[in-house]
């Protein structure tokens, strides 16, 4: 039984000390001058799209400009994740059993590797290589600046998976794995399981609340995550 697992990144693979927001600041002041109020912005969950529109909305950047320049983030934050992290200001690293999920995951022919995140492609790639999960394994991904509604990834990356492989992934042929009550909202809206880690930005009440199908401490217990992945 073939199984198509969509990885969230940050909070679920990887605990990443800030990186993302201070490389978001950088390049969200390069464009436009202005980062809105990203010290206190709750990104759990949320897309980049979401994220960039949302700050900038705020502090009155118009959303044509936003849109005229959007393009130019992904890049730019990606090279900023990478600048903080091999300057040794930031430190992105695995979080408990990711890794090894990640290897289990390509070395079984039953499970194709799939990503759903908030993040652009190019800074989820960054933040996968610094802590160690080559994105090439990725056969199916979908990013955070496809969409600003996270509920729309899952059936993008499903769409990917069908043209990469040619398999139809349906229901709980699809696994969710992530760490916010979003990711279980936008799981749920194709039907799909999903487990939770509590390695991220919500806790055990608010993954309760959102229905999630299993809530993991983290994914140490691999054998643990795999027969999750595998019992419809
Ligand atoms: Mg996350």
């Amino acid at each position: 039984m073939s199984k198509l697992v969509l990885l969230d990144i940050d909070g679920t693979l990887i605990a990443s000390d800030g990186t993302g927001r201070a490389a978001m600041e950088a390049a969200l002041i390069e464009i436009f001058g202005t980062a809105g109020d990203i010290a206190t912005y709750r990104f759990g969950g949320r897309t980049d799209r979401d994220n960039v529109f949302t700050l900038l909305g705020a502090v009155g950047v118009p959303e044509e400009q936003i849109e005229a320049h959007f393009v130019r983030l992904g890049p730019l934050v990606a090279q900023g994740i990478e600048r903080l992290v091999s300057s040794k200001q930031k430190i992105i690293r695995a979080l408990p059993g990711a890794l090894t999920l990640y290897d289990a995951l390509h070395a079984s022919s039953d499970t194709t590797i799939g990503v759903v995140t908030g993040n652009f492609r190019e800074s989820a790639a960054a933040k996968m290589r610094a802590g160690g999960f080559d994105p090439v394994r990725v056969v199916a991904g979908a990013y955070g600046s496809e969409s600003a509604d996270r509920n729309q990834l899952p059936p993008l990356a499903v769409q990917r998976a069908f043209e990469a492989t040619g398999l139809r992934f349906r229901g709980t042929d699809v696994v969710v794995i992530g760490d916010t009550v979003r990711d279980v909202r936008a799981g749920h809206a194709i039907g799909a399981k999903v487990i939770t880690v509590l390695t991220g930005a919500d806790d055990y009440d608010a993954l309760c609340d959102a229905g999630a199908d299993l809530i993991l401490d983290d994914l140490s217990d691999n054998g643990q995550v795999l027969e999750a992945i595998f019992t419809d």
